[in-house]
């Protein structure tokens, strides 16, 4: 009995591991084959896209034209039925599959997701809904009064007029858009929601988390961690900013909450404009090395921690200048690193000026090339090549700007005076009042939102108050009047329209920076993390590069414990405003607080 047991055993694991191998046989042809194509149509719409970013001519549609082919046909082949059937029969066999393998199916299946084929008609739907929405946003005429204004006028008014009356009047025009989006982003839900529900995921919010590798609720909860962390220095800028803002305008009572127009941005998640910093002023000594110096010198800094200069089709390809300004050809001068075919060829567009803002810039961009350079290998397929999770690239690219604005890197490179004097808890307030801040409104405020329309499907009939209810929780924040149903306040931020349901990316990505940079301050450079020199350190470079070699092939809670020996939290962020919390609870002493002590 016993022996007729083994041997059944034996062959039956003979028979698994057969056909397991069959399968990973099978699987690997079919990856094959799609990640070709996938390529060869990605690049296409990559090089499409280029052109129509820096050969824009008045009255040509010929770019445009061809981007849109050239995205309708990456769209009709990742979301074919054909690839659709495949990678779920391959996923029904998940666990036999190799980790690689399986990471290449769920990158396949959440491509396929955006406009799967099997509901054609929804997607289309879908698309022309969000072409409308889009148009409507950004062809809206906002008005004060009679007025006509765009949102620059608007927000010049809430950075700078002090008269309270005046204030309204701007805070007030900039929500009467919201009113119109209504419709359109009640259809855009069910769409949304309708169109990955095809391919088994519960909604969209759902869907956009899936690519951390989390669940809805792993998401909440880690959101919910970052802002509890945060939330004792939070609680003191926003006591400090109530006393600050009720002098500034006169105003004997010190309002509990903030009145969202009082404030210098239209969402309450940037205050930094309040602060006033003599700052460090490069742009004398960068005008006197002209505009070239800066992309090369940027590349010195990369190559300085050990990485290769950037290819010669990095110089001729990308796009780096301004063009003239009678030129008849006009080009997007906002700044890009691209990725043109998931292999060598990497550019930038970028329209450098001899200034402090794109010294930062080209130092952020090349940080997105690097990246792209280092996970272009032989272990990482070319589906795989991406940031570790949506939130890493722009940490890296962030991080490095940073570095290259920190006081000894400036004076090392020769950009600045050794020993000039800096505010230095003037400079971190601001800091503090454009990063901290934003964690209230990211990670509680929209991330609460989208995930209750999304997930929860709360009635339209309660969007405004679930919004304001967000804001006052998180924000402390109050609106100026009575905001009804007829309002739909949250749509007056673009990303709500047309970049749904993934704004705690930018949370995460202000955490991950400072993870790493605490990491390299104090375990490499043992420098304090807010006057460090990475220049010429090849151990960062090799810290660096343990998070970018690997792409989106390794679990990025991996990558980050494996780099900083951390789980993802805010401690380093709170660490590196912790001069600032002496420095406000001084500022605070004696002032009422009306923020819980803990969220
Ligand atoms: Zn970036």
């Amino acid at each position: 009995m016993k022996k007729v047991y083994v041997v059944l055993l034996i062959s039956s694991l003979f028979a698994c591991n057969f056909d397991e191998r069959r399968l990973n046989e099978d699987a690997q042809r079919f990856i094959d084959e799609y990640s070709k194509e996938y390529v060869k149509l990605y690049a296409a719409s990559q090089e499409a896209q280029w052109k129509s970013n820096i050969d824009i001519k008045e009255g040509d549609s010929t770019n445009s034209i061809q981007t849109r082919k050239t995205e309708e046909a990456f769209a009709a082949f990742t979301g074919s039925e054909g690839v659709i059937k495949k990678a779920k029969a391959f996923m029904e066999h998940a666990t036999s599959l190799t980790e690689l393998q399986r990471k290449q199916m769920e990158a396949i299946l959440f491509s396929a997701a955006n406009n799967p084929a099997i509901v054609d008609s929804i997607v289309k739907a879908r698309i022309k809904a969000e072409t409308a929405q889009t148009e409507k946003l950004f062809g809206y005429q906002y008005k004060i009064g009679n007025q006509k204004v765009n949102t620059n006028d608007i927000d010049d008014i809430l950075k700078n007029e002090t008269d309270l009356t005046k204030r309204r009047q701007a805070w007030e025009a900039s929500k009467e858009v919201g009113k119109g989006l209504k419709e359109g982003l009640i259809n855009l839900r069910e769409l949304r929601n309708k169109t990955v529900q095809a391919l088994g995921y519960k909604d969209y919010f759902n869907y956009q988390v899936s690519e951390y590798n989390m669940t809805t609720d792993e998401m909440m909860d880690l959101n919910h961690k970052i802002m509890k962390e945060m939330w004792p220095l939070y609680r003191e800028m926003h006591t400090y900013m109530r006393y600050e803002l009720a002098k500034k305008y006169k105003q004997s009572e010190v309002p509990d909450f903030l009145p969202a127009d009082w404030i210098p941005n239209r969402w309450a998640q940037d205050w930094s404009s309040e602060v006033h910093v003599q700052g460090i002023n490069l742009d004398s000594i960068l005008k006197t090395k002209g505009a070239a110096w800066i992309p090369k010198q940027a590349e010195a800094f990369y190559v300085s921690l050990g990485y290769d200069p950037l290819p010669t089709t990095f110089w001729e390809k990308s796009s780096l200048y301004p063009y003239k300004a009678d030129s008849n050809v006009k080009k997007n001068n906002h700044a890009s690193a691209w990725h043109m075919d998931l292999n060598q060829d990497v550019r930038s567009l970028m329209s450098v000026e001899a200034n402090s803002e794109w010294w930062e810039t080209a130092n952020h961009e090349l940080g997105h090339i690097y990246y792209y350079m280092t996970y272009t290998n032989k272990d990482v397929p070319p589906l795989l090549r991406a940031g570790a999770n949506r939130a890493y690239h722009e940490a890296m690219g962030t991080l490095m700007g940073l570095a290259a604005m920190q006081k000894p890197f400036l004076e090392n490179a020769g950009l600045i005076p050794q020993g000039v004097k800096t505010d230095s808890i003037q400079s971190l307030l601001k800091e503090a009042m454009n990063s901290a801040v934003f964690i209230s409104f990211s990670s509680g405020v929209m991330t609460g939102f989208e995930k209750s329309i999304y997930s929860d499907n709360l009635p339209s009939t309660e969007w405004n108050k679930k919004w304001w209810d967000l804001v006052k929780q998180y924000q402390g924040v109050l609106p100026p009047t009575a905001r009804g149903e007829e309002y739909c306040d949250a749509a007056t931020k673009t990303h709500i329209n047309d970049d749904a349901a993934q704004y705690y990316d930018y949370a995460l990505s202000y955490v991950i920076l400072y993870q790493m940079h605490q990491h390299i301050a104090k375990n490499i450079l043992h420098q304090d993390p807010h006057a460090c020199n990475y220049f010429g350190h090849k151990e960062i470079g090799d810290f660096l590069r343990k998070i970018m070699y690997p792409g989106s092939s390794k679990d990025w809670r991996k990558v980050l414990k494996e780099t900083t020996g951390d789980d993802l939290n805010a401690n380093a962020m709170v660490d590196y405003f912790s001069p600032l919390m002496g420095w406000l609870k001084e500022q605070n002493n004696g002032r009422k607080y009306t923020l819980p002590e803990s969220l």
